[in-house]
């Protein structure tokens, strides 16, 4: 099963997309987690992408390509994975079916987890507070939906148009959003 989760900073696709990977038994992978681990570790992978990253703004196609490809040839995810914050970009989108065709697979659905703007404001600046992530300043917070709406809210449409997205509504509590996401695999 390859899943990508497609949603806004805030919309709950990890914590959904998690669930459904244990449910699953696929790993699920976060490019923003690898990203985070990688600034962590001060690789020079986490090293180029940070200031991109406390700036809201994507760290370039041209750095993340490669990790993507580094993803998805691992042998952890030959049996499918759940992608969680990728592809981010019509680039990383094409990156990603490349990658799959080359060893005979595609995508099987793409999750939307939709949650209206006022509430995403809500909850990201909750997390602000709880986690203290260091993107998630009021201003970075603002910055990241403005670079969704323009650079990845544009796969709503791709996926639409290939017949593979889904809508699901990401209000309510996490079991009832996972309910929906299961509803909807028909699982
Ligand atoms: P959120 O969905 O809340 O923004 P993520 O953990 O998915 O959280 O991403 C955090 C940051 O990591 C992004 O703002 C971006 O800078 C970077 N990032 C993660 N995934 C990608 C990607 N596929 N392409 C480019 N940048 C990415």
């Amino acid at each position: 099963m390859q899943i990508i989760v497609l949603g806004a900073p805030g919309s709950g696709k990890g914590t959904q997309g998690a669930l459904l990977a244990d449910r699953l038994g696929v790993p699920k992978i976060a490019t923003g987690d690898l990203l985070r681990a990688a600034v962590r570790d001060r690789t020079s992978l986490g090293v180029e992408a940070r200031s991109f990253m406390d700036r809201g703004l994507l760290v370039p196609d041209e750095i993340i390509l490669g990790l993507i490809e580094e993803v998805l040839r691992s042998p952890e995810a030959q049996d499918g994975v759940i992608m969680d914050g990728f592809p981010r970009t019509l680039a990383q989108a094409e990156a990603v079916e490349g990658l799959l065709a080359d060893r005979g697979s595609r995508i099987d659905r793409v999750l939307l987890i939709d949650v209206p703007e006022d509430e995403l404001v809500k909850r990201m600046l909750g997390r602000a507070r709880a986690e203290g992530r260091s993107d998630d300043t009021p201003e970075t917070i603002r910055k990241r939906f403005a670079v969704y709406g323009e650079q990845t809210a544009p796969l709503i449409r791709y996926y639409e148009e290939r017949g593979l997205l889904t809508t699901i509504v990401g209000l309510g509590t996490v079991r009832e959003v996972a309910d929906r996401v299961n509803e909807a695999l028909g699982r």
